[in-house]
């Protein structure tokens, strides 16, 4: 058996399982997995060997079981080998895991000796890849090896009938880590229970920094309008939502509209923060204005279990940051960092190897069973199997946002092996990197946007970090067409082969990896921005794709930027942009952008008209900004893609009218996304509901998506289409294209075990490389 099946139970369980069905032989590690040899009745063991992925135990995720018939050799019994000495290990270090319901029990039992222990894990649970510091997997390679185990708590572990048999951060009070509750300055602040005194902190009012498994969180009172005013204040962070994490699903249910699919990821073992629409008035306004979703998760570490039932009620529970510098998750960097927002820290003496994220999804599809309990999706399935992953009746699963805890460093397996080692550098926004290997890509935790020291720091020490872990050289490193992104100059410093690749074809591979397809197929890939070849931004492209290559087939008509970035900043200077194109003669009179923006309107749309410092740009995203502006929706951002997220918001959803976009141009054809600027313009002008407009605009985004397929297919005979890009974030464009490709009998590929937006470009990256690589070396 090869996969994550080191260090999550297997061995016990195969044991008991030979035990169960009455086989003798035994059972091992090896460098790359589990062995084992069994010897019964021939019924007994094709049930052995069925029961082995069926049943598995909840960490384990298998990649691959290879079996054959050997001679009987009349043995009896069954035993637990001792592992082989010397082999270098390459089986895989499992993700962190929410506390299982046996922890949980024991966590909540006067009677038990780990009763309201906030470190309480077992075999099946509790941190792994945030801990680990080199491999193999054992206790000396994990932040757990200053703690020695008493003499209970070994006992447990080396017997292998017990749920802590091998569970590396096994510990109990009398010999595992520590809560403290300290002053910003660091000074011990409670006497008593550290976790009673910081909930009654939180019940009044104050701001409280956790130590959780990946980072340091801040915390208020979700209810707490002054607090978490005061604490978005402290963070100077101006309208980006902050999650929120409940008690349990009742909890959620108070604060959210769960259907079955957000039930089931909120309680998975990964436990993300999920976004769904929120109910109004049960947490303080501050904690999301202006948003109708809410980002909930359940607590996934015993701490965070005991918080909420201390805290008696949800709270806010955000990374633990300034600004734009990723979350903070060494003790000192926290206290220097966080002293001025929080007032005080509950903290312990674990430390924390590598920080990592909250993973956040969107649950979508609306059916029940998005994830077997346990066994997700990513990586765990066969190449080839995947396919099937954007059939109607799969669908009601997550979609990725943001692929961190819980996932990492889970590998995507690909169908075409890696002839050489690649590393792929993502690109800057929401960047990860992928280190790959053989069959297997291991896609980062996500690292966050690529623009300052710091993150650049988290950038390097986890490519440093990965490749050690995974036993990864690469040979070949890919990178953005972008010359300045960070990762790409960090990619060209290296003394690597080298293979740039373009941000929107790096889109659709990582699409094609997700489903085990290899192309060709047509591309659409919708999102912000990405350095096009001609040296213009694209991001509304419709490519002919494989994974070593590709041609641009369409895009939207370009569209200047006025200002360059500060039209990204500011979506009312892309309204005037498209109404200059929609209406050369000057748009209607009586629009309220143009009112809001008199003072400088003039002034921008001449920089448009003459193309000085104003970048021509085919993105779709700059198109929904244009149309946010127009609606009212806002002016200026201050987070990336927020002017998207609340049109998306705005739209009714039972609206079903679509407005139309005209294709001029031969090849590639060109797609006038003005015309959908006109024809909101005009539903203004007649005094249609900005909700109304919304929605055919949303639905003429699905149209132009159908249209540009449906000439792509005459022109190139493909059938299947790959969706990426930031813009499929948006369930109501992804929806409504999705549908009428599949009305058009196209097959549609979408993304499952990485995000659609730029978390998801360096497995893209480097499946291209790989491809490219095989093209040289057959
Ligand atoms: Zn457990
Ligand atoms: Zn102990």
């Amino acid at each position: 058996m090869t996969g994550t099946v080191q260090g999550v139970g297997f061995r016990p369980f195969v044991y008991s399982l030979a035990a169960r069905l009455g086989l003798s032989g035994f059972v091992g590690n090896d460098s790359e997995g589990v062995f084992a040899e069994v010897e019964g009745a021939p019924a007994a063991v094709e049930e052995f060997l069925a029961a082995l992925e069926r049943d598995a135990p909840p960490l384990a995720r298998i990649d691959r079981v290879v079996s054959k018939i050997m001679q009987p050799n009349d043995g009896a019994g069954f035993t637990i080998a001792p592992s082989a000495p010397g082999a270098q290990r390459t089986a895989l270090v499992s993700a962190d895991s929410a506390t299982c319901a046996d922890c949980l029990a024991e966590l909540g039992d006067p009677a038990d000796r780990r009763y309201a222990y906030p470190f309480i894990n077992c075999t099946n649970c509790g941190p792994r890849f945030t801990i680990v510091t080199d491999v193999p997997y054992d206790r000396p390679n994990t932040t757990m090896a200053g703690f020695a185990m008493c003499e209970r708590c070994a006992a447990e572990y080396h017997d292998p009938a017990d749920r802590r048999f091998h569970a590396q951060p096994v510990c109990c009070p009398a010999c595992g880590p520590r809560l403290s509750l300290r002053a910003p300055d660091g000074g011990p602040l409670a006497a008593g229970d550290p976790l009673a005194a910081a909930a009654a902190l939180l019940r009044g009012g104050r701001v409280l920094a956790v130590k959780g498994l990946g980072g340091y969180h801040l915390a208020v009172d979700a209810r707490n309008e002054e607090a978490a005013a005061a604490l978005r204040a402290r963070k100077h962070r101006e309208d980006k939502p902050f999650a929120v994490m409940a008690a349990d699903l009742a909890a959620a249910r108070r604060l959210c509209e769960v259907d079955e699919a957000a039930a089931g990821l909120l309680t998975s073992p990964r436990r993300p923060i999920v976004l769904m629409p929120r109910r109004p008035g049960t947490v303080a306004a501050a904690v999301a204005p202006g948003n109708r979703q809410l980002g909930v998760m359940l607590p996934y570490t015993p701490l965070h279990h005991l918080l909420l039932e201390a805290a008696a009620g949800p709270i806010v529970l955000t990374s633990g940051n300034i600004s734009d510098e990723p979350i903070a998750y060494r003790d000192e960097d926290a206290f220097a960092q966080l002293r001025g927002i929080a007032d005080a820290f509950l903290t312990h003496d674990r430390p924390i190897h590598i920080r990592t994220d909250d993973s956040v999804v969107r649950a979508w599809g609306g059916v029940a069973g998005s994830e077997p309990a346990g066994r997700g999706v990513a990586g765990s399935e066969p190449a080839g199997r995947g396919v099937a992953g954007s059939e109607p009746a799969e669908r009601g699963r997550a979609m990725l946002i943001r692929r961190s805890r819980g996932h990492a460093p889970e590998p995507v397996i690909v169908r075409a092996r890696f002839p050489r080692p690649v590393l792929a550098c993502g690109a800057e926004l929401k960047n990860t990197f992928c280190l790959a290997k053989d069959d297997r890509a291991f896609v980062s935790h996500h690292i966050g946007d690529l623009e300052n020291a710091a993150t650049l720091r988290s950038f390097t020490e986890g490519i440093e970090h990965f490749g050690r872990l995974f036993g990864i050289e690469p040979q070949v490193v890919a990178y953005d067409l972008h010359p300045e992104y960070l990762s790409t100059k960090y990619a060209l410093d290296l003394d690597l082969d080298s293979c740039g690749v373009q941000h929107h074809h790096a889109h659709i591979a990582a699409c094609l990896a997700d489903n085990g397809h290899a192309g060709p197929v047509i591309g659409v890939a919708f999102d912000g921005t990405g350095y096009g070849t001609d040296g213009t931004l694209w991001g509304g492209e419709f490519l002919i794709a494989d994974l070593a290559g590709f041609q641009r087939a369409g895009h939207l008509a370009p569209v200047p930027m006025p200002g360059g970035a500060a039209a990204i900043r500011q979506p009312w200077r892309m309204a005037a942009a498209y109404l200059r194109a929609a209406f050369p003669g000057g748009p209607p009179p009586g629009l309220d952008v143009v009112k809001r923006n008199a003072r400088n309107w003039a002034a921008v749309t001449s920089l448009a008209g003459r193309g000085v410092n104003a970048p021509l740009s085919s993105s779709a995203g700059r198109l929904f900004d244009a149309v946010a502006a127009l609606l009212s929706v806002r002016d200026t951002i201050n987070y990336e893609g927020q002017a998207a997220v609340e049109l998306e918001q705005l739209a009714d959803p039972a609206e079903t009218g679509t407005y139309r976009a005209a294709v001029s141009g031969q090849w590639p054809f060109r797609i006038q996304g003005a015309d959908l600027v006109r024809a909101v313009s005009h539903a203004l002008a007649e005094g249609t509901p900005a909700p109304v407009i919304a929605a055919r605009f949303h639905s003429g985004i699905a149209a132009l998506i159908e249209e540009g397929c449906v000439l792509a297919r005459e022109r190139h005979g493909l059938g299947t289409v790959a969706l990426s890009g930031g813009v499929f974030q948006n369930l109501l464009v992804t929806e409504r294209a999705a549908a009428r490709l599949e009305a058009r009998g196209f097959r549609v590929l979408m993304h499952s075990r990485v995000p659609c937006n730029d978390g998801g470009i360096s497995l893209g990256q480097a499946v291209v490389a790989g491809a490219r690589d095989r093209a040289l070396r057959p």
